[in-house]
């Protein structure tokens, strides 16, 4: 063979690889047969394939699963000790790095609390490099062990080599965190909106699971939402994120950040529902100090009558109409509510925002939508970060970059 054809050879395995290991990844544990109806490739090939995974301790047999009239057949599913990635979840109230097996399975997590706006990138940076090297080193692993890393930021990053980050709520202004983190980390790494990448976990992983068309929403202090189609979920094409959180409902309404009057995240925001209490009569001080652990305060404290009942039913009306919003204009099957504030106030909200969803939603869309809460609990955005590594590996057949 010339080498034009051998390059194209491997090229072509390569791709099967890749188009087997991400069925398996997202649809496994499934038979070889599974895979060959599945990808079109023939029986010939696919045995190759799952061999070659098999003896690269990508994928491992896991069982037999009976059949119709015929023979028992061999499951097959990727293994999460092929690997670890990490996923870095920049946020306004805490920076959480969480260490994945391969499938993320989560293995350990640590929070770090951070002080609002003005987030210094150096310091950020110092403290995901030290982050990164504490959880690989509480399982006895070093960085360098690692497939990647993958970092989720609340802002828009550029595409490509030398990527930007512009966070306006961190106060970042082209900021160049991929390449400040290369510096002290030599795995490959991956920086992506954050909102786009929790939509990713959902899907794969989470309560999106299934869904054709999934609008996963991110709440914290911002307000966000990512709009993924599951055609091919290991492209980022079919990912896109939107600023949901400024999106006005209510003409000449309360300030917000951005500028802007009456935007979604100016209602249902962490710290705008908190100092929305505080300024009902009734309210009473929190005892605790940080955003998180009042916005949970808040939740508990709410068992009867009273001001903290009324707001949550006011975040609830405010929310379910954003929501409204989005399924009158994008018609997807599921609503995720995500992100830790949504973690929190989920579970205690979610009848009420479905209930003014109702109200608003055009009913032959209602129909098709669910409203759930979301599923991957609260390393949910560091899961999400963690899919770029993930990624990168299935597009690269299961073999790991340098
Ligand atoms: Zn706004």
């Amino acid at each position: 063979m010339n080498r034009a054809v051998q390059q194209t050879t491997r090229d072509l395995r390569r791709h099967n690889r890749s188009a087997l290991l991400s069925h398996l990844y997202l649809h496994g544990p499934v038979s070889r047969q599974d895979l060959i109806r599945e990808s079109g490739l023939s029986s010939a090939t696919v045995s190759n394939v799952v061999s070659d995974l098999i003896n690269d301790g990508v994928v491992a047999e896991a069982g037999l699963v009976g059949s119709d009239g015929g023979r028992p057949r061999t499951l097959i599913r990727v293994r999460g000790d092929f690997g670890h990635v990490a996923g870095v979840d920049i946020g306004e109230t805490h920076i959480q790095i969480g260490l994945f097996d391969y499938t993320l399975g989560t293995i350990t997590t640590e929070t770090y609390p951070v002080a609002g706006a003005g987030l210094e990138p150096e310091s950020v940076a110092r403290l995901v490099v030290a982050g990164v090297g504490e959880v690989v080193s509480k399982v006895g692993l070093d960085p360098t062990d690692l497939l990647g890393v993958g970092v989720g930021v609340p802002g828009a990053v550029t595409a490509g080599g030398g990527e930007l980050v512009y966070a306006p709520t961190l106060g970042w202004q082209a900021t160049p965190l991929a390449d400040m983190l290369r510096r002290d980390i030599s795995v490959p790494l991956y920086v992506d909106n954050c909102a786009r990448t929790l939509g990713k976990a959902e899907m794969w992983r989470g309560a999106g699971r299934g869904a054709a068309r999934a609008v996963v929403a991110l709440l914290g202090v911002g307000v966000g939402a990512a709009v993924t189609t599951a055609a091919d979920p290991l492209r980022d094409a079919t990912s896109l994120t939107s600023e949901w959180g400024h999106t006005v409902i209510n003409v000449d309404g309360r300030p917000c950040r951005c500028g802007s009057r009456g935007c979604l995240e100016a209602y249902v925001g962490a710290k705008a529902i908190l100092d929305d209490y505080l300024g009902l009569p009734g309210a009473r001080p929190f005892e605790t100090a940080d955003t998180e652990s009042r916005l949970a305060e808040l939740v508990a404290r709410a068992t009867g009558p009273g001001p903290e009942a009324e707001i949550l039913d006011r975040t609830a009306k405010y929310l379910g109409i954003g929501i409204a919003n989005l399924i009158n204009l994008l018609n997807p099957d599921i609503v995720v509510l995500s992100g830790w504030a949504g973690a929190t106030l989920g579970p205690a909200i979610l009848p009420a925002v479905r209930a003014t969803v109702t109200r608003h939603a055009l009913g032959y869309l209602q129909g098709q939508v669910r409203i759930r809460v979301g599923e991957l609990g609260p390393e949910a955005v560091a899961m999400g970060a963690a899919t770029l590594p993930v990624v990168r590996v299935l597009a690269n057949g299961g073999f790991p970059l340098a």
